[in-house]
């Protein structure tokens, strides 16, 4: 088996148990994704599918408390919910440690040189969450952890990019004293959860390694493209990053219920180009988080997935 020259992309049966019945971050979000990258013919040969192993729980505690690993420990064989936007079945439990252990397992294959770049098609989702507590969807920050796990790896300068519609207020929470992660988002704004604003720029050590750009209903797609490589290009500059993680949330596209940006699969690819072209080969691994019109999110993770290429 070759283990450059393809797109590695991590995913789990265990994903679709967890079980959120008609609510928009739902079982057949995986469901979309996987028949469209599958039933792609330029990508039969291009793509390698993996199968996760749950996150152990140091590599969780890295950034989130004892206490929080607790209360999700908790949701174990039983349904309800941690936020009134983030419920979970008996099922979700295996589920949320997978997807933290496919962030894991995504980063290391690509910072081993055995991919060529690697999606999570994973969820739950994670940027919303803190290290004290689940909302939004998100249990355990996924990307987070991926990014942790990088670091106890050697990995010294890691870019979290984030074009989900929304803010990930858990991941700039996480390392908004950390000058050694770089956070940068784009989101509508305002819009849940409410953070986010351009002064968001760090603290203490970190100040300068958050970088916000906060973004109006309906904020033009072409003047997206311009924001983003202008930012890329500086972030690439001043702090150098070894390997960028992407919190790939398709909820800015145009035609998402959830979002009201204008982006469409034609930018996501070429969104995901530039941050390809500006880290080199082997230097990038994509999360899903958000995206609930299911035909547009398909359409987009395979854009998304082929640009790699
Ligand atoms: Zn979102």
């Amino acid at each position: 088996m070759s283990t450059d020259r393809n797109v590695a992309i991590f995913t789990h049966e265990a994903f679709k148990d967890h079980d959120t019945g008609c609510h928009p971050e739902c079982t057949a979000r995986i469901a979309a994704c996987e028949e469209a990258l599958r039933q792609d013919e330029d990508l039969a040969d291009r793509i390698r599918w993996e199968s996760p192993a749950e996150a152990p729980d140091d590599a969780i505690l890295r950034c989130h408390s004892e206490d929080h690993l607790r209360v999700v420990r908790r949701t174990e064989g039983r349904r309800g919910y941690l936020d009134p936007d983030t419920l979970f079945s008996p099922a979700s439990y295996r589920a949320i440690r997978l997807s933290a252990g496919a962030a894991i397992a995504a980063a290391e294959c690509c910072y081993r040189g055995e991919c060529e770049a690697a999606f999570c098609l994973s969820r739950p989702p994670g940027h919303h969450a803190t290290p004290h507590r689940a909302m939004g969807f998100c249990f355990l920050n996924n990307i987070a952890i991926a990014a942790r796990h990088l670091q106890s790896l050697g990995c010294e300068r890691i870019l979290i990019v984030d074009w989900d519609v929304h803010h990930g207020n858990g991941t700039q929470e996480i390392f908004y004293r950390d000058p050694t992660v770089f956070y940068y988002s784009l989101h509508q704004y305002p819009h849940y959860p409410g953070t986010g604003p351009e002064s968001d720029r760090g603290e203490g050590d970190g100040e300068g390694t958050t970088l916000n750009r906060p973004l109006p209903r309906g904020f033009p797609a072409e003047e997206y493209r311009e924001v983003f490589a202008a930012d890329l290009e500086r972030i690439a500059k001043e702090f150098d990053p070894q390997l960028a993680l992407v919190s790939a949330g398709f909820d800015s596209h145009l035609a998402d219920p959830l979002g009201g940006l204008t982006l469409t699969e034609d930018d996501f690819a070429w969104l995901t180009g530039e941050v390809r072209e500006r880290m080199g080969e082997g230097r990038v691994v994509s999360f899903l988080e958000g995206g609930y019109n299911l035909e547009a999110l398909a359409r987009s993770a395979v854009a998304h997935v082929k640009a790699y290429l």
